[in-house]
């Protein structure tokens, strides 16, 4: 192996390790942590942002890059190596414009934001929070200047979770399906209300969680290699390759709650269980981007965990887990209960059919926001009328409304909408599945996903970051990201079901 590209390697992993041992805090702060523990906590992490930031940044690793040019040249482009070089180029040269005095400023503000987001949600108080959420937006706009001049401000903070994606494409996108969402939404709004009163019986949290644990097993994640905890809101985490956490959160009366959450993290936990151990310990030991990761959780919470066939095989371990809370329940009605579409007021408990204008909403106030158009003190005023306007429903307190979303206060400005192109690549994905896998449909009323599973790790899971996100969409589905199967997806399955 050449010499330099062995040091690199190893710089990497010290850099990867680092990373790790700050998911691992982040975990337990999630997880276990009491709430006086906050303020160390955000030193310990901001510590180790800070020193794995300097240690990529140092200028031998701009040196190695530029020693490696040529021996990356001379590679196969969608080798290994050939892929680590140049995504290693590119998250260097991200980097390096970020001083690490703001990287450990961030760090400590969004660990303590954190905690200030509990109690402010807590209390429904918007005003608690305020101050926290005003210099989030401070240092997010600090940070789009880094990378000035751009396009649109938006731009350098979308790029961090969806690589090589523009505000414009994004915008372009959701142009297209706003269209065809709202429509359906309106036609469905004219159908009888359907009864899905079944789920929201009290259900023996152990049970919820045992069954969860179960469909998490049937679809293919490894127990061996992570483990499941609860958390207020639901997440995943590498530690390493071998070792991926999921969290859940169970409800004792909104079985869809605990069940689906289950299901979504297990998608996004195979995925990084899936990745070649080829890449272990590097810069594309991750996936391709918050987009291709949502599009993994949602294929199994949604395109499996959500649709008829998943339900003949799962419907009678259900009703045996909970006996006689299910008898007057046919399948068919369960089904139409799962997928009941609603104007909910909070995203994460939204159906299908209305989740992305959720999604819409955010993007529409975080760019307002960065643009200097809007004061973050106004947001609750705003939010609640946009929701009026988009989904007819305005919440009747800040918890339910602007501070339901963990996000802002982890300062993941920029991160909302890779939710609505993870549904979108979703359903291209699952076009391509299932023309190869002709009887799929049969096998998911089996029980059986070892090919569905095997598809998506030969296809998508194997090669971690190696591609950007149009890159990788494009090898699988032939086209870029685009939201015509999307639309096709929803007609289908809802023009069915409400008999449109
Ligand atoms: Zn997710």
């Amino acid at each position: 192996m050449n010499k330099e590209f062995g040091e690199l390697k190893e710089r990497l992993g010290e850099i990867h390790d680092l990373h790790s041992a700050v998911a691992v805090l982040g975990w337990d702060q999630q997880v276990n942590m009491p709430a006086a523990g906050a303020e160390g906590r955000a030193n310990q992490i901001s510590l180790l942002c800070r020193l794995s930031h300097e240690k990529f940044v140092d200028g031998r690793v701009g040196e190695m890059l530029e020693n490696l040019k040529a021996f990356a040249d001379g590679l196969d482009p969608e080798s290994d190596e050939a892929c680590l070089v140049k995504v290693t180029r590119r998250e260097y040269d991200r980097n390096v414009k970020v001083p690490s005095s703001f990287v450990a400023e961030f760090a400590r503000t969004t660990s303590n934001a954190h905690v200030e987001w509990e109690k402010a949600k807590a209390a429904s108080d918007f005003l608690i929070f305020r101050p926290w959420l005003e210099k989030i937006f401070d240092l997010r706009r600090e940070y789009a200047g880094f990378f000035a001049p751009y396009d649109h401000i938006y731009d350098p903070l979308l790029d961090e979770f969806e690589p090589g994606l523009k505000t414009a494409d994004v915008k372009e996108i959701f142009e297209k399906v706003r269209p065809a969402q709202v429509e359906l939404i309106k036609e469905i709004g004219r159908c009888p209300e359907t009864d899905d009163s079944f789920l929201h019986q009290e259900l023996d949290p152990q049970k919820q969680w045992e069954l969860g644990v179960e469909a998490s097993t049937a679809i293919g994640f490894d127990w061996s290699r992570g483990r499941q905890d609860r958390s207020v809101h639901p997440f995943t985490t590498t530690f390493d390759l071998n070792d991926v956490r999921i969290t859940t959160r169970i409800m004792p009366n909104n079985f869809a709650s605990g069940f689906f959450s289950t299901m979504h993290e297990s998608g996004h936990a195979m995925y990084e269980q899936g990745i070649s151990p080829s890449l272990r310990n590097t810069l594309l030991c991750s996936g391709a981007s918050l987009g291709i990761h949502e599009s993994q959780s949602r294929l199994w919470e949604n395109l499996v965990g959500r649709s008829f066939d998943f339900w003949v095989f799962f419907y009678p371990r259900l009703r045996d887990k909970f006996p006689g809370c299910f008898d007057n329940v046919s399948l068919k009605d369960f089904y139409r209960g799962i997928n009941r579409v609603k104007r909910s007021l909070i995203r994460t408990e939204s159906d299908e059919a209305t989740y992305n204008l959720h999604i819409m909403l955010r993007l529409e106030i975080e760019i307002a926001v960065l643009e200097g158009k809007v004061a973050v003190r106004d947001l609750p005023e705003i939010w609640n009328a946009r929701m009026e306007e988009y989904l007819g429903v305005a919440p009747d307190n800040d918890a339910h409304g602007i501070l339901q979303d963990v996000h802002w206060a982890g300062g993941a400005v920029g991160y909302f909408p890779t939710y609505a192109l993870g549904n979108m690549i979703s359903a291209q994905i699952w076009e391509c599945v299932s023309r190869d896998i002709p009887d799929l449909s049969e096998k998911i009323r089996q029980g059986s996903f070892s090919e569905l599973h095997g598809w998506l790790a030969e296809n998508i899971y194997r090669h971690g970051a190696k591609f950007e996100p149009q890159t990788l969409v494009k090898k699988v589905t032939g086209s870029k990201i685009d939201p015509a199967a999307y639309i096709r997806y929803l007609n289908r399955k809802y023009r069915e079901i409400y008999s449109l």
